[in-house]
């Protein structure tokens, strides 16, 4: 009899994901199958659900790229990792490896790039398929839950915040605390930067200040770009992990002269542009640079401080079958850290 596991499965985009038993695949040539414990919901899940970027993901898709697990089988040619291997498997599921852009440590912008939830069939599955020399290692103490969104949210802010080339002492302003955000404070106080944290929610930015920030501004009550000038004399640097066009907005003014912004939230869809000042970002010689997932070194580094207990995810668990009430929750903005399902409960 052949094998089936449980999935959430996307049929249409904008309708709710549907839990399916489907066959378990078989890793091809240089993959391996893992047994997925743990999957974060990402907001970009959503957007993929939602249709709101272009091109549209492919369907039926099975969504999820915060997945951690063990190996349960290798694909032929793999020699890199072993059946029982604790892995995790990120938004980027391959690039091409001879680009101009993966020869030179920019992996992440690989034309012939496939993505994990996206392209390639996701975590929200009792088990998936990932190439073996793109999983990210993890330590066999590691908590399989809390690690989980270090596979998006984690790597992810980590790449983006160095991006701004802030350091240690200078105030950082991570405008969405949000599941990347709350991480994204995590990562700059483990670096030894003074976080300034933006949202529009007060219980988000209480959670930023039990966190570490020391400079809470919620965008609802004041202008948050003029409360960042006055309170801390401008950021050095800045992450936009918010998904509102006019946080991007926001951010640029935040900054103080010779500043850096990493973009790091999408939009999307209708809501992809923005304006801003031509003469403050001269003037002030700004630079404002995007910031897209992160490379495997990347990875490695970013796991390394959640493995440590420098960076822990606020996380709740969910069961697969909760999926569709928990993207409700995020299209509301209602979730607190990040919610994490639980692939282990036969549900
Ligand atoms: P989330 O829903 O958990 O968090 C979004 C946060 O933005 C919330 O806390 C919300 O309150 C806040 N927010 C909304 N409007 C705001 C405003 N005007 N000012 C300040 N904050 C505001 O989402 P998430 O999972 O953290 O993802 C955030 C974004 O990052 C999404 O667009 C997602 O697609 C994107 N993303 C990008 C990458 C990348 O590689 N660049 C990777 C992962 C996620
Ligand atoms: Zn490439
Ligand atoms: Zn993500």
């Amino acid at each position: 009899m052949m094998k089936t596991m449980k999935a959430a499965v996307l049929h249409k985009i904008g309708h709710p994901l549907v839990i399916e038993d489907i066959p378990v695949p078989e890793p091809g040539y240089g993959d391996v199958l893992i047994k997925v414990r743990a999957c974060g919901v990402c907001h970009s899940d959503l957007h993929a659900v939602e249709g709101d970027w272009t091109p549209l993901p492919n369907l039926p898709l099975i969504p999820g790229h915060e997945a951690t697990g063990h190996v349960a089988k290798l694909g032929p040619g793999v020699d890199s990792l072993k059946v029982g291997d604790i892995v995790g498997v990120p938004w980027m599921y391959s690039a091409c490896g001879h680009c101009e852009f993966c020869l030179s440590g920019m992996e992440t912008i690989c034309k012939s790039a496939e993505a994990t939830g996206y392209s390639k069939p996701g975590g929200y599955a009792e088990y998936m398929i990932a190439p073996a020399a793109f999983v990210g290692r993890i330590p066999e103490t590691a908590d399989l839950f809390e690690l989980a969104p270090i596979l998006c949210a984690g790597v992810t802010t980590y790449r983006g915040l160095k991006r701004t080339g802030a350091r240690p002492g200078q105030w950082l302003a991570v405008v969405g605390i949000g599941g990347l955000g709350h991480i994204a404070v995590q990562y700059a106080r483990a670096m030894g930067l003074r976080v300034a944290a933006v949202d529009v929610a007060d219980d988000k930015l209480e959670l930023a200040r039990s966190l570490g920030a020391e400079v809470m501004v919620n965008a609802k009550d004041e202008d948050p770009a003029q409360a960042i000038q006055t309170k801390i004399g401008g950021a050095h640097a800045a992450v936009v992990t918010a998904i509102a066009t006019r946080a991007f907005e926001q951010a640029v003014m935040m900054l103080r002269p010779a500043g850096t912004v990493s973009y790091i939230g999408l939009p999307g869809g209708k809501s992809d542009e923005i304006r801003t000042s031509i003469s403050a970002i001269v003037n002030g010689e700004l630079s404002v640079r995007g910031s897209n997932v992160g490379t495997r070194l990347d990875l490695g580094e970013a796991i390394a401080f959640a493995a440590k207990g420098l960076v822990t995810a606020k996380i709740r668990k969910a069961p697969l079958i909760a999926i569709n009430a928990v993207f409700d929750e995020m299209r509301q903005g209602k979730i607190v850290g990040r919610v994490v399902l639980d692939l282990g409960t036969g549900e």
